[in-house]
């Protein structure tokens, strides 16, 4: 079992006590700590260096006051960090859900193949519908998998939500025209519209999410990742924000043993903010995203 950052600290700590002021020399071992704990949950490498050369810009000079040591102060600096890195340093309304549009506000899920997407749109419905009251209609334009669209019906009935039909004989472009006429036509007040899944990034497909969205106009298009994906979920989002108007990041599957670290990497790289997160099989293992957990998670 790997030493969690918390525990990491802790062991530094000790060797800190009695010191008054954090100092170039006394920062290192802890900076190493922080580093290798940060690796091992899963944190980009490029992520890493420029946490924790915040962490040092923060710390060094700082007067330890009262009865906080060197160590403990150094602590405080990395959470208070990992909370700023991860979203916490953005103001509100950017972390929250926009629906700020003439309705039906038009919600686009993408991702890959596997990653929630589905089960995200039912989840997303159901907290619409429960949280804000919110009039929902869903949409499959996955055409390439008919059990992606029983999936959608079956999650949405549970949701309470209306399911649009749509067959794998139809074009995802004329999908989204007929949902987008019937939602309007039923005044509902949101769109969730689910995508085709992909193993990995294929251009046809990439167009065909592209083309989706200049013809939606989403207010909100999601980048739908598995937490359990680490360093993969990377790189996956960053062709998806060169070709897609991302808004945000569902983080799904965080029920799993992941430390999270994926999301720091993903929140950096793109910078979008993570909106809400997935943490269970069940339509109500979902919730907003919340920075000060989430750091918690990750210092374990
Ligand atoms: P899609 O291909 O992106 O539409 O992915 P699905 O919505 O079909 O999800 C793939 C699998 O992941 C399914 O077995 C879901 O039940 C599961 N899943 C989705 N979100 C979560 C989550 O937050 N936690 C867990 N444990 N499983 C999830």
């Amino acid at each position: 079992m790997l030493d969690t950052l918390t525990q990491r600290l802790a062991k530094v700590v000790k060797t800190m006590r009695g010191q008054a002021r954090i100092t170039e020399a006394n920062s290192k071992e802890m900076l190493r700590e922080v580093r290798l704990a940060l690796l091992e949950a899963d944190v980009a490498l490029p992520v890493v260096r420029t946490l924790t050369n915040r962490i040092k810009e923060k710390a060094l000079g700082q007067e330890v006051v009262g009865s906080l040591n060197p160590g403990q102060a150094l602590v405080g600096i990395v959470q208070q960090e990992l909370t700023a890195v991860i979203g916490g340093d953005l103001p509100e309304k950017q972390r929250r859900i926009n629906l700020a549009c003439t309705p039906p506000a038009v919600i686009l899920l993408a991702g890959l193949q596997g990653a929630g997407k589905t089960t995200t749109a039912g989840k997303l419905a159901k907290w619409l519908k429960d949280s804000m009251k919110k009039k929902v209609v869903t949409v499959s334009a996955d055409v390439y998998r008919p059990a992606a669209i029983e999936q959608l019906k079956m999650v949405s009935e549970q949701a309470g939500a209306d399911w649009f039909p749509s067959t794998t004989e139809q074009k995802p472009l004329d999908i989204a025209r007929a949902a987008l006429d019937y939602a309007k036509l039923h005044f509902a007040d949101v769109l969730i519209v689910d995508t085709a899944g992909r193993l990995s990034i294929d251009e046809k497909m990439m167009q065909e999410v592209s083309d989706l969205s200049a013809f939606l106009h989403p207010i909100e298009t999601y980048f739908v990742v598995d937490a359990m994906t680490g360093q993969d979920a990377v790189n996956t989002a960053r062709v998806f924000n060169e070709r897609l108007p991302l808004t945000g990041i569902v983080l799904t599957k965080l029920d799993g043993d992941s430390r999270g670290g994926a999301a720091l990497s993903v929140r950096e790289v793109t910078g979008l903010p993570i909106k809400f997160v997935g943490t269970g099989e069940k339509l109500g293992g979902f919730d907003e995203f919340n920075p000060e957990a989430m750091a918690g998670r990750i210092l374990g």
